[in-house]
Order: C-alpha cells, then sequence, then structure tokens
C-alpha cells in the first residue's frame, strides 16, 4: 500500500451529481499510512448531508479491500458551507455575492450544442429590454461564443486601475468572455486546475459596476467549471436548456440533479429546436413533440418556453444581432424569450 496507490484507488470516487472524481477535483487534501491504517482527509463544500455520505461510502468502497478491512479506513470529511445563502428551488437566496450584483443566474444544458448560447445571448437582451442593466459572462472556456453573438470579437477589453478587467458593452449588456481574451484562433488547452483559475479569475476579476442581473453561460455537461462555479459565487438559480429527444433530456436531468446536489433551484428549463415550421404554417417535430414539457413534469420545474427551429435566429446570432432585438409583437421568437425572462426571479428595472 502507497499513497500513489490510494490516490489511484480514489480516483474512481465521482463527487455526487458530477462527471469529475475527488482527486482530479483537489478534495483529497491529505493521506497517510501508518501501521496498516490508511487515513484520507477530504474537504468539501455542501448544504446536502448527502454528499458526504455517498463520498465516505464510496471512499470505503475503494479502499477497505486494499487495506484488507474497514476498520483499516479512516475517512475524514471536512464540510464547509458553500459561499451565499442557499437557493430553494424556483426560489432565489438573495445574497450578493459579487460586489453590486443583484442576482446572479447560470444557463446551463447537459450536452453542447442545444442552443445554450443563443438562449442566454437572448435571455440576456430580454432582461435588458425590461429595462434592467444586465451583464453576460461566457463561462464556456473551450468554445466561447457570446463574443461572437454580440459581434464583439474584435474588441479587446481593457483592465481598470485596480486590474480588474473592464467588460466590453454591446447592445446596452456588459459583456465577459473567453472569447475577448483568447481570439479566434487560439488553441485552448486550459485544463484541470488552470481553468478552475481561470474561471475564479474570471467571475472574481471583473469589474461588473453596478447590475440588476448577471446572466452565467455556462460550459455544457457537470464538470469541474460548474463545480467551481458553484463554489465560488452564490447563484440565484439555474435555467437548463435542452432539445425535445431522449438523448439531450437524459443529459438535461444529469444538469438538474447535479445543481440538486449543491442547493442550486432551478428556475425552468427551456426546449429548444422544439419544432420547424414551414411557410405554409405546418409544424415538423424533427427531434420529437412534447420532451420538453414531460421533463419539467416529471423534475417539478416550470417550462419557460419553448423555442422553434428558426433559421433567421441563428443567421441573427452569426451576425451579432439576437433575435430578441427586434419587436416581441412582430417575432414569436423574440416573444418566447420576453415570456421565458418574465419569468425569472430578478429585480424590478
Ligand atoms: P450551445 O451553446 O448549446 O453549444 P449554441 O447556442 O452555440 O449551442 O447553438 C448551436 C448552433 O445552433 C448555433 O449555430 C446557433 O445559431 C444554432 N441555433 C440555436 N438555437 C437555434 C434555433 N432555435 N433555431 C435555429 N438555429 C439555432
Amino acid at each position: 500500500m502507497t499513497e500513489d496507490a490510494i490516490r489511484n484507488a480514489l480516483s474512481v470516487v465521482r463527487y455526487p451529481g458530477f462527471s469529475r472524481d475527488i482527486i482530479s477535483f483537489g478534495l483529497v487534501k491529505s493521506i497517510s499510512i501508518k501501521n496498516g491504517v490508511v487515513a484520507v482527509g477530504i474537504e468539501i463544500q455542501t448544504r446536502d448531508p448527502k454528499v458526504p455520505e455517498q463520498i465516505f461510502k464510496d471512499c470505503h468502497e475503494a479502499l477497505d479491500e486494499m487495506a484488507g478491512a474497514s476498520e483499516n479506513v479512516q475517512v475524514t470529511i471536512n464540510i464547509e458551507d458553500p459561499p451565499g445563502a442557499p437557493s430553494t428551488p424556483g426560489g432565489v437566496g438573495g445574497k450578493q455575492s459579487i460586489p453590486g450584483v443583484k442576482r446572479v443566474i447560470a444557463i446551463a444544458s447537459g450536452k453542447g450544442g442545444v442552443g445554450k448560447s443563443t438562449v442566454s445571448a437572448n435571455l440576456a437582451v430580454s432582461l435588458s429590454k425590461q429595462g434592467l442593466k444586465v451583464g453576460l459572462c461566457d463561462c464556456d472556456l473551450y468554445g466561447p461564443s457570446i463574443a461572437h453573438m454580440f459581434g464583439a470579437t474584435d474588441q479587446q477589453p481593457r483592465a481598470d486601475s485596480r486590474e480588474r478587467i473592464i467588460p466590453i458593452e454591446a447592445h446596452g449588456i456588459k459583456l465577459m468572455s473567453m472569447g475577448f481574451l483568447l481570439g479566434d484562433d487560439a488553441p485552448v488547452i486550459v485544463r484541470g486546475p488552470l481553468a478552475t483559475r481561470y474561471t475564479q479569475q474570471f467571475l472574481k476579476e471583473v469589474a461588473w459596476g453596478e447590475l440588476d442581473v448577471l446572466v452565467l453561460d455556462l460550459p455544457p455537461g457537470t464538470g469541474d467549471i460548474q463545480l467551481t462555479i458553484v463554489q465560488t459565487i452564490a447563484l440565484d438559480g439555474a435555467v437548463v436548456v435542452t432539445t425535445p429527444q431522449e438523448v439531450a433530456l437524459i443529459d438535461a436531468r444529469k444538469a438538474i440533479s447535479m445543481f440538486a446536489k449543491v442547493n442550486v433551484g432551478i428556475l425552468g428549463l427551456i426546449e429548444n429546436m422544439s419544432w420547424f415550421e414551414c411557410e405554409h404554417g405546418t409544424r415538423y417535430h424533427l427531434f420529437g413533440k412534447g420532451g420538453g414539457q414531460r421533463e419539467a413534469e416529471l423534475m417539478g420545474v416550470p417550462l419557460l418556453a419553448q423555442i422553434p427551429i428558426d433559421p433567421g435566429t441563428r443567421e441573427r446570432c452569426d451576425e451579432g444581432e439576437p433575435v430578441a432585438l427586434l419587436d416581441p409583437v412582430k417575432s414569436p421568437i423574440s416573444a418566447a424569450f420576453r415570456q421565458a425572462a418574465e419569468a425569472l426571479p430578478v429585480p424590478s428595472g
């Protein structure tokens, strides 16, 4: 039995609800072996008692056989409260976690390519049209697209006198994106601890000023960046974006349960690419029908909107003019985003 062998054995123990393990998350703070007894010290931030219980059980499962008996394995878990007040399902914690920012709402998805960034951009625009001061932060280090969707890829953010990054402004929204820092072609090779550090810097060292709401466009999935975000700042809730077909819904379910594990309330589900309407008004449900509604009912969360497949929506995104900028009376898609934005718990403008 060596320290390396123990570390190796513990690398199969997942953080409940996430795809990453407790070793690569850096949660195992100490390992010692004395007289055949293995002692493992773990530190986690959670308010959910089931999380340490599960980790405790899984650590024993991984180590007992190697150590010869359960008595030879001591797992000590130090539990701290995550930052900010706990959110309640569909409700808000209400604590300011970023100075000057009243509400922070995360937009998440289980899978890539379901339209999460499109939804983030358009919700931010709809919230801004309600008269709110809105920020939008692209946390997707590996595929930032928000700068592109706001036609701001050629802009470079500057630093203020306190060395904080000043967000770019487009369509009245303050934007921060890895895309601004990397440019289009830069290889994105940040992984693991470096990704965690970038994300923390992103969240803490941007001079947002006074904002009514900050929308966070999370990367897809349930990995280390998501965990870093929920441990760094208090989220007021999360919106999960999915397409109607089962494979996307399975992953959306994983995202929902990840947020439940870290006590972040799900504000609702948005079903994107719900149907395509041809010029004669016939609707084709290319990815299946009603999946989002069924899932929302199953998970006990509201379905905030159904957004059809619309070539114009994609074109406007590519041109840096999100569709929600259009008059909702003339554009049903802009109206759908407005309706979803109105259902979010944000302060009045
Ligand atoms: P994600 O952030 O989930 O990876 P994106 O928002 O980048 O997804 O969307 C992926 C692609 O699909 C983009 O080209 C986007 O313009 C397009 N798209 C997203 N939603 C729609 C929609 N409702 N209708 C048409 N195209 C869409």
